[in-house]
């Protein structure tokens, strides 16, 4: 499998290439091409949240705590004075940081679920939704925010996969087929509480037309 390095370089490499071919095309500035490029990278390396005591890990909870203290003090800052702010700011990075890092390797099984196209498109939706209604983004970038995140996720999955060929004596290793998959079918029950988590997202995200003209306009790119 691939190691970190491989999958941070490779994605942002990637997200390097997808900012800046979008920019020049006029599909977004200049300042709005590097989170697209941060979210390709970030997506790179998500996967692997479910490898406990990781590299990834460690770095995906300190990325997130980001986030969710800005989110803290968007929601919260008009209800609590500046002192019990700052308190609850520090809760939910602790919070997130370690608490949620924990519990999340408590719970998932390497390579499981976390390794689909499933979780893929739900870590996609979730960055499109929180983009829209938590950072007030354009429907547009929100949808562009999404898919940069969900397409380094995807190239995580197909490094997995291409580094589980036995390139020297073209065999396939064992663990060939557990990266590229839909959803596990190992775990069923926790494949339909993600599929149903994407549907719930559905009233939150801006409009699939928007959504159809990004991808067409990005295909285009390669014309
Ligand atoms: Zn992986």
């Amino acid at each position: 499998m691939a190691n970190f390095r491989t999958h941070l370089g490779v994605a942002a490499a990637g997200g390097s290439v997808l900012a800046h071919g979008g920019w020049q095309a006029g599909l977004w500035s200049a300042m709005e091409s590097l989170p697209l490029l941060a979210l390709m990278a970030f997506g790179g390396i998500l996967p692997d949240i479910d490898a406990d005591r990781s590299r990834a890990i460690r770095l995906i909870f300190n990325l997130l705590a980001v986030p969710a203290v800005v989110a803290g003090v968007l929601v919260l800052q008009t209800r609590l004075a500046t002192g019990a702010l700052l308190m609850t700011c520090g809760a939910i990075y602790v919070g997130v940081r370690y608490l949620a890092g924990a519990l999340f390797s408590r719970f998932t099984v390497h390579r499981g679920l976390w390794h689909s196209l499933l979780a893929a498109a739900l870590c996609g939706l979730v960055a499109t939704a929180l983009s829209h209604q938590l950072f007030g983004q354009s429907d547009y970038l929100a949808w562009a925010h999404g898919a940069s995140l969900m397409l380094g996720f995807v190239v995580h999955l197909l490094l997995d996969e291409l580094y589980s060929v036995d390139l020297t004596g073209a065999r396939l290793k064992r663990s060939f087929g557990t990266a590229m998959k839909p959803f596990d079918w190992r775990e069923p029950g926790n494949s339909l509480v993600m599929l149903m988590a994407a549907a719930s997202l559905l009233p939150w995200l801006p409009p699939f037309g928007t959504l159809r003209e990004l991808l067409r306009q990005g295909a285009s790119l390669w014309r």
